[in-house]
């Protein structure tokens, strides 16, 4: 594997539009991705308030579809980096969790704890409007405790991306937990 993640950091500044008051810190970081792929993620971070966001620009666009496959098993995994194309789909079979690509679907950058925190909240939101007799409480409940154990990195689990266009990227914490299998009718596709 050639792949590796070079930190080329640069850091430059301007004001906070949230409180005007606070410095925005901008860092560059430029990932080198398993096959070939660099994208560049820009953060940006108030040192005042709690203005942050991200951003990722793919600096290469890797056409090859196919199905990328994170195993988490520890806490450190939950900061892999995940970054899910509209055509994508996401799902992780042990939570029963599966977000379809659509046309509505927006490209979105996150680590697999943003993923996990954002689910927990649409379950638990689901949860209170039940009916509290609902025979689908008790499920529920479950996923719910199954989901904070899997937040605090004491459930293993595997994040599956299936993307036919190519586009998603997972950047693994360990790479030895990350595979990809390139979709068998890639072939005649053109290869850069
Ligand atoms: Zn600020």
């Amino acid at each position: 594997m050639s792949e590796k993640a070079i930190d080329t950091q640069e850091t430059f500044s301007f004001k906070c539009p949230a409180c005007k008051d606070g410095t925005i810190k901008i860092d560059k970081v430029t990932y080198d991705l398993p096959d070939r792929d660099k994208v560049l993620i820009l953060k940006f971070e108030c040192d005042k308030c709690n203005f942050h966001t991200n951003d990722v620009i793919p600096l290469t666009t890797r056409m090859d579809s196919g199905i990328m496959t994170l195993k988490i098993t520890s806490e450190n995994d939950l900061k892999s980096k995940i970054y899910r194309s509209p055509m994508g789909k996401l799902e992780i079979p042990e939570l029963e969790l599966i977000v379809e690509p659509g046309p509505s679907a927006k490209f979105y950058y996150t680590n697999v704890e943003g993923i996990l925190v954002r689910f927990e909240r649409a379950v638990s939101i689901y949860k209170n409007s039940l009916d509290e007799n609902d025979p689908q409480i008790q499920e529920i409940s479950d996923l719910l405790k199954d989901l904070e154990c899997a937040i605090n990195g004491k459930f293993k689990f595997t994040l599956k991306i299936t993307d036919p266009e190519g586009g998603s990227y997972i950047i693994p914490e360990n790479k030895a937990n990350y595979s990809f299998e390139r979709s068998k009718n890639n072939d005649n596709q053109k290869q850069d």
